[in-house]
């Protein structure tokens, strides 16, 4: 099928002068082009105002969840101890109390109006699934009645063939289940016209294998507190009480103009512009980031946070990012489990409600190139109720070894696994991202900041004895009040950054799931927690007085062999590339590259020994994952011949033969015509016209070596000769007249608001 403007016109918003071809030959696409500018400065509200005075935000929140306190209100006493004693200390769940559960959730969602409830759940596509079933059953004599039993709050059967499964289960073995995880509350989904009573569940195979990404976050989960509760012991900290894995996701996205969206078939089918010059004006002033926000784009805020107050999701931050037209959203870090859940949940919102305010909300990593791409930072740490975060260094940081033990065991993990860590961010998408000088290199570091990197200095000299202070900053006005300082700067440019009281992967993609980089993240430091409690475990033969001195070995033994890693410097340097590569630092350019570190004995290894992920999992996602990268670059490059083909060669066509004609009839007068313009043009369209055949002809391609082969290919073959149809497309941009050209430009898409 081919996605013309015009269809995308007819199916987008409508146009006031769509359709139109004038008799000069200007096509329809200059009218699109100049109806999306006309429409987007005409923009109106199509709703009447929110009003928080009204309805306070603190009113609001967590209306729609059936959580802890709506369990208390409406569950007999018994079963909501049981019930909640899973979802806190992670116990077994007494299947026998589901009846109960399910019909107070039952009368809960239906008070709000729910017609149906939904099992959600989270496919390796890295999107959310869901399959809806009416509360209404026949009841025999003509008339319904509302359903809803403990097993259909425990179980659903979503027919799972169309899902990726990376060879785990054949078209023909359909079978897969989604089960209820209770500890994500179940919510209510506004719609204008009803609601939908929405359950969290793991969906696996009929053989009880993972399908999905919330399997392997819940058993990373389990795994990393019985490792943590090892180190906790050993400090005499016995009580027991869950040590989860934390994580405060930042979104970054784009917001477009629906009238620009619907005019660049690139962006709504492949998310990303495939062309576009560089506009006279980018981001060079610095002038966006945390500039006023328009009104627009924060109304669309203000709603979108709304929805996500009512499912009790804590978004905290919002800012303008570096990129014009580039805003960021930021919750308060929750579970991981729940946070990852509750980040899907966001990237819907906000797709969602930018339609309502006529824009598109753009999740890619790159959707223009030349400014900044969007990253997901996935802020991570580790804590219980009773300990609180176990990664606050506290004031002395050299004095508290429980934080010290803590920090080296991510520090040994990032080293070790930091092929792994790579693997995890590695998308089509972000590859146009990592290491181009303004997202993290693809070699994974760790930046400790001044004050632990002084601490770990320290102990390897033979004992930690003092902590850098943090100080005061003074700023030399006296009506200022001076202010507590942080111990150590920031990094912008490190993938994996200590922040004073948790770690931050900077190197997730905008676009993808957290819950791989947590699964990750939650798996090398379970393994590495495991590798310090047995040193330690052996040392002080369970004699506490032994603890220090095993303690200060184990550091010693964790930095001299962990300190390639750590690295304070600028990322973006060509220096640090020489030098991680002196350091042996993996440096895994592309997705090719870095997505085979999951087939690594030692990655196999690491999963199968904590049972995250089998290694037939674990090989089902290795395979998922390039094909998905295959998939992706295919589409762009038939995108890019199409566009090529159909868009932009005519119009430059067109031009030439403008051009040329003018030409023509002013020799014929007598004059002498320049034809500068006219030979570039004419050697810009041959070279097009070359491009795309040789694009055309790397489409023809068919591997028969298998999926890493496949993917390789693409990498190096598709992808540049992709880039080359670009480069053509791009510089005709500023030849070709602007009344002919049909693509919405970049000084368009990103300025016009
Ligand atoms: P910045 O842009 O300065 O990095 P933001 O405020 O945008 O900071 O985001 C920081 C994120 O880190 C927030 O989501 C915050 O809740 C999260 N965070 C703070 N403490 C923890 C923790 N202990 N574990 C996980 N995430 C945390
Ligand atoms: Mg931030």
């Amino acid at each position: 099928m081919t996605t013309s403007v015009s269809n995308a016109v007819k199916n987008g918003q409508s146009m006031a002068a769509a359709g139109a071809t004038n008799s000069n030959g200007a096509s329809f696409s200059k009218s699109a082009r100049v109806a999306a500018v006309s429409a987007v400065t005409n923009w109106k509200p199509i709703s009447p105002p929110l009003n928080f005075a009204e309805s306070p935000a603190q009113d609001l929140y967590a209306c729609n969840v059936f959580g802890p306190a709506a369990l208390k209100q409406r569950l007999p006493k018994p079963v909501y101890k049981s019930l909640m004693k899973t979802i806190e200390t992670g116990s077994k769940l007494d299947p026998s109390v589901a009846d109960v559960v399910a019909a107070a959730m039952r009368d809960w969602a239906i008070g709000k109006g729910a017609t149906h409830y939904a099992h959600v759940f989270f496919p390796l596509t890295g999107i959310t699934a869901e399959k809806h079933d009416s509360f209404l059953s026949p009841d025999g004599e003509g008339g319904a009645i509302a359903e809803f039993s403990g097993k259909q709050l425990i179980q659903g059967e979503p027919d799972g063939s169309s899902f990726p499964t990376g060879g785990i289960r054949a078209t023909f073995e359909a079978r897969g289940y989604t089960i209820w995880d209770v500890t994500s509350p179940a919510y209510i989904l506004e719609n204008p016209n009803g609601t939908t009573l929405c359950i969290p569940t793991a969906f696996v195979s009929w053989t009880g294998e993972a399908l999905d990404k919330k399997t392997p976050v819940l058993r990373s989960m389990q795994a990393l507190n019985k490792q943590a509760q090892r180190i906790l012991n050993l400090f005499g900290q016995t009580d027991g009480a869950f040590v989860a894995s934390t994580a405060g996701p930042e979104q970054e996205y784009f917001l477009v103009d629906r009238h620009f969206y619907f005019a660049r078939p690139d962006l709504f089918t492949a998310g990303r512009t495939l062309f576009g010059a560089k506009p006279p004006k980018g981001q060079e002033f610095e002038d966006h980031y945390f500039g006023a926000i328009p009104e627009r784009v924060l109304a669309f805020m203000l709603e979108s946070e709304r929805d996500l107050y009512k499912l009790g999701i804590p978004v905290k931050t919002r800012h303008n990012e570096v990129a014009p037209a580039q805003y960021e959203i930021a919750p308060v870090f929750e579970s991981a489990n729940l946070a990852a859940d509750h980040q899907q949940l966001v990237m819907i919102t906000l797709r969602r409600v930018a339609e309502k305010y006529g824009m598109a909300c753009l999740t890619h990593e790159k959707p223009f190139a030349g400014v900044n791409g969007s990253g997901k930072h996935v802020n991570w740490s580790l804590g219980s109720k009773s300990q609180g975060n176990l990664l606050d260094p506290g004031d002395t940081p050299h004095s508290n070894a429980q934080f010290l033990v803590f920090c080296a065991a991510v520090v040994r993990a990032v080293y070790k696994y930091q092929g792994l860590l790579r693997a995890v961010v590695a998308t089509a998408g972000n590859d146009h991202r990592l290491g181009a000088n303004e997202a993290p290199p693809a070699i994974i570091s760790i930046f400790l900041g001044d004050q632990l990197t002084d601490i770990f200095r320290q102990v390897k000299a033979g004992g930690a004895k003092t902590s850098l202070s943090k100080g005061t900053l003074t700023v030399g006005v006296d009506v200022l009040p001076p202010l507590p300082k942080d111990a150590g700067d920031r990094n912008r440019t490190s993938p994996f950054a200590f922040t004073g009281n948790r770690f931050e992967f900077r190197a997730v993609g905008a676009n993808q799931s957290i819950a791989g980089p947590l699964v990750a993240m939650n798996t090398i430091v379970c393994e590495s927690l495991d590798y310090c409690a047995t040193k330690l475990e052996k040392a002080t033969g369970g004699k506490p007085e032994g603890l220090h001195e095993a303690v200060q070995k184990l550091l010693t033994e964790i930095i001299n062999e962990c300190e390639p890693i750590i690295f304070n410097g600028d990322g973006y340097s060509a220096a640090w590339h020489q030098e991680a590569a002196k350091r042996g630092l993996l440096n895994l350019k592309t997705s090719p590259d870095a997505l085979g570190q999951l087939g690594e004995p030692e990655v196999k290894k690491l999963f199968t020994k904590y049972e995250v992920l089998s290694e037939r999992e674990l090989q089902s996602r290795l395979d998922t994952y390039l094909e998905q990268y295959c998939k992706t670059v295919r589409v762009e490059a038939l995108q890019t011949v199409e566009m090529a083909k159909t868009l932009i060669f005519p119009a430059a066509i067109r031009y030439q033969n403008e051009l040329a004609s003018t030409c023509a009839n002013l020799k014929l007068i007598g004059y002498d015509f320049d034809t500068d313009t006219l030979d570039k043009i004419t050697e810009l369209v041959k070279c097009l016209q070359d491009s795309i055949a040789v694009l055309e002809k790397t489409m023809l391609h068919h591997d028969g070596e298998g999926l890493e082969a496949e993917a390789r290919y693409f990498c190096d073959d598709v992808v540049p000769a992709m880039a080359s149809v670009r480069k053509y497309v791009d510089a005709l941009e500023g030849w070709v007249a602007d009344d002919l050209w049909p693509l919405p430009t970049y000084q368009e898409m990103l300025f016009i608001k």
